[in-house]
């Protein structure tokens, strides 16, 4: 019970009634128990609190009748059910699964009826939540009663008011009780409804997922088998062309550059049909008996060419007697190849890869000799915090690490897959700028697989399939060489940045003719070459390493030196959204890959032109101010800074080019750059036009007269002063002050 005071806790109402006087004499009112709070607001009873007594005295019934006549808890009247003795219970008590309390005599037709009714309905009927009160001839008579019911009540006959209020209470916190468990249980059951609808929801889910991964590596597959037929007929009449021989240079390096990446194009394929393969579970060993060292051995030289193209020191040792057994050739060639290729592809050159295989026999069943390949190479690395995560599908270790030329994240997680495929194990290390070691350990035979595992070829069976991640060398860059140096007035200057270099390549050769070429492999060296070389136009790759075409333009934007120079963005379609849209990156233009060459080119003429155009209005209007002709503000603040440094040294006959050079702490071809580029003036011109300027704006204010003004704007001589002012205002500094005054 609450220790609350009852006078909060109810509200009396006034009643009148025969039982009434009956229990508490003549006159004596009687009260109705309510709790003010939980009131509802109809007055209506609902439904009733079903109270059983079972107790084999009549009198006991009716006083309980007549003690709870009209009491009324949480809106509810009392129903009353009787019965007599423990075994008739029993019937009414599973008839009606929804009585709230039951008011039960201990001794009926035993003198533990009641106690074994107690049991009955909690054990046999299972209803825990009817509350039960016991009525016991003394206190403690049900020595079991603390763990079968809450309450006892034991002089309950006597008709005194002490009892009737005894029985009040106990009814009214029965009741309580009996109606908490039931809300508790009402949302216990609405929590495990919803579970279990969550839990059906979510199996839906789960096979539609499952559904649309099928239907995603059906769809791979397909689709990787239709790009497989055409890419066929583009290698075969490719190849064919390049056997014929007899071909200019410019044509063989296309024809190169499309063997090499219609090659690339389907050893991409190749590997996402093996995925597929892999995730549709289809995917079995093709084992045939012959030599693994041989055929192991033909993989790895298979490299050499490239080594020492690539000038890297290549070792490899093998074991040296042949070793017959059954082995899946064609995947031990893509565990291989695709080692190899990665160590080649992050090694630079000058370092070395090491190759060992080795064949162990092991005195452990199921596998008796195991085979072991290592790949060591000195190239980056692999920070230790990506290590587990290289095996990873698509996953790529980012930031500095990155490659360029990109890749796809697929090969060494096929790698590990294949390998696994045959039971075996792929292990890597690493020092972080010192290189890392790939190792591979395989059983050999067949005793360890299960039969559907794998099938038996002849070796004549196994096709010669089309090598499948074959290294695809690199397209070569041109060494430095035969880059041109740009000559004053030539053809304008165009650096290239790009990462791939084939893609660099094929801009180079549609622009060479008409433009002077700079090229670089990415972002950091873009900016580096672009300062130096201050070019008429950048053309850059959106995704590079080291530094993005993004953070490249910034920088390029931002650089007095190269603010003014129009850079053309290059981007895959779904950069294009995810990228460009919400960002600034400050270039002039976009061109979305794949791209057309016509349309790059007619681009980077329109920017060039553009800027000419804004270079001739400063030569044409005399007054322009820095800001008219500027592009940035980076321009404006640079041009603003060289006319500041002329103006202080206006009158100085000996300033010249190298001093404003010096002042503006820029190399004399970077400042001569930059102002052609602006002003289509050479470095002299523009000082010149400068002091013109002055002298012009004196002449109007009367400073003096055409000697000392030719004087004070820095001139020695007065005929040169006055043929110069001439041919840039038209008229003589004369007839200019005559006229200005005249205005
Ligand atoms: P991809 O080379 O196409 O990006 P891989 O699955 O072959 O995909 O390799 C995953 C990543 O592991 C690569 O992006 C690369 O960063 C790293 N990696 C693989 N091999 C080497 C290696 N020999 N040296 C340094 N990093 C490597």
């Amino acid at each position: 019970m609450e220790k609350e005071n009852s006078d909060d806790l109810f509200e009396k109402k006034d009643l009148t009634g025969d039982d009434s006087e009956k229990l508490f004499g003549e006159g004596k009112k009687k009260m109705v128990f309510e709790e003010k709070e939980k009131k509802p607001p109809s007055t209506i009873p609902v439904k009733t609190w079903k109270v059983l007594v079972v107790d084999d005295e009549e009198d006991v019934h009716s006083v309980t009748r007549m003690a709870l006549k009209g009491f009324i808890y949480q809106n509810k009247e009392i129903e009353f059910l009787d019965t007599y003795s423990a075994r008739e219970s029993r019937k009414v008590i599973r008839e009606n699964p929804d009585i709230a309390v039951i008011l039960l005599d201990v001794v009926m037709e035993t003198n533990n009826a009641g106690l074994e009714l107690v049991k009955y309905i909690r054990d046999k009927a299972g209803n825990h939540f009817t509350q039960i009160i016991l009525r016991t001839g003394y206190p403690g008579q049900a020595p079991e009663r603390e763990v079968i019911v809450s309450y006892e009540i034991n002089d309950y006959k006597t008709k005194t008011e002490l009892t009737s209020f005894k029985l009040f209470t106990v009814i009214l916190a029965s009741l309580r009780a009996y109606d908490s468990v039931i809300k508790l249980e009402g949302l216990r059951l609405g929590l495990e409804e919803k579970v279990r609808e969550r839990t059906s929801e979510l199996e839906k889910k789960n096979i539609q997922i499952m559904e649309m991964d099928q239907m995603k590596t059906r769809f791979f597959s397909n689709i990787s088998h239709e790009f497989r037929t055409p890419l066929t007929l583009i290698l075969g009449p490719v190849e064919e062309m390049l056997s014929a021989g007899q071909m200019e240079e410019k044509e063989r390096r296309k024809i190169e550059r499309m063997h090499r990446n219609a090659l690339r194009l389907l050893g991409l394929i190749n590997q996402l049909l093996d995925l597929s393969k892999l995730d549709a579970g289809s995917m079995k060993l093709e084992l045939t008996e012959e030599d693994v060292v041989n055929t192991i051995r033909l993989f790895i030289t298979g490299f050499a060419g490239y080594a020492d193209r690539k000038k890297i020191q290549y070792k490899f040792s093998l074991p040296d007697k042949p070793f017959k057994t059954y082995f899946d050739r064609d995947k031990l060639d893509k565990i291989t190849t695709n080692l190899l290729s990665n160590a080649f592809k992050y090694t630079s050159e000058e370092g070395g890869i090491n190759c060992d295989v080795s064949i162990m026999e092991q005195k452990k069943k199921p596998y008796s000799f195991i085979l072991e390949l290592s790949v060591k190479d000195t190239g980056p690395g692999i920070p230790e915090e990506q290590l587990e995560k290289i095996f990873d599908r698509f996953y790529q270790v980012e930031g500095e690490w990155k490659k360029e030329g990109g890749g796809t994240g697929i090969g060494l997680s096929l790698t590990r897959e294949l390998v696994s495929l045959q039971h075996g194990k792929i292990t890597v290390k690493s020092e972080p700028g010192k290189g890392c070691t790939f190792i591979v350990t395989m059983p050999l035979g067949k005793e360890h697989l299960k039969g559907n595992e794998y099938i038996i070829k002849s070796p004549e069976e196994v096709s010669e399939s089309m090598r499948w991640s074959a290294i695809v060398e690199e397209g070569k860059s041109r060494t430095k060489t035969e880059e041109k140096e740009p000559v004053e007035g030539g053809n304008p200057q165009i650096l290239i940045v790009e990462d791939n270099p084939d893609v660099r390549m094929h801009i180079l050769e549609s622009l060479e003719e008409e433009f002077l070429i700079k090229e670089a492999a990415n972002g950091e060296e873009g900016l580096e070459k672009a300062i130096e070389s201050v070019p008429d136009l950048v053309i850059t790759d959106l995704m590079m390493p080291k530094m993005d075409g993004v953070e490249m333009c910034k920088r390029l934007k931002t650089d007095e030196r190269t603010s003014h120079i129009p850079v053309i963005m290059l981007t895959a379609k779904a950069n294009v959204e995810s990228k460009i849209e919400g960002l600034e990156t400050g270039a002039d233009d976009y061109i979305t890959k794949p791209f057309n060459i016509k349309e790059l080119i007619a681009r980077v003429k329109n920017l060039i032109e553009q800027r000419k155009k804004l270079r001739e209005r400063f030569n044409r209007d005399v007054k322009l101010e820095p800001k008219d002709i500027a592009i940035t503000s980076a321009d404006e603040k640079f041009l603003n800074r060289a006319i500041g440094i002329i103006e202080r040294h206006i009158d100085d006959f000996e300033f010249d080019a190298q001093t404003l050079q010096e002042g503006m702490n820029l190399s004399r071809s970077q400042l001569f750059r930059k102002l052609k580029a602006l002003t289509d003036q050479s470095t002299t011109e523009f000082i010149r036009a400068i002091r013109l300027k002055r002298g012009a704006k004196l002449l109007e204010q009367k400073f003096g007269n055409v000697a000392e003004v030719t004087y004070e704007v820095g001139f020695n001589n007065l005929s040169y002063f006055a043929r110069c002012f001439k041919k840039m205002y038209g008229v003589s500094p004369s007839d200019y002050m005559k006229q200005s005054s005249k205005s």
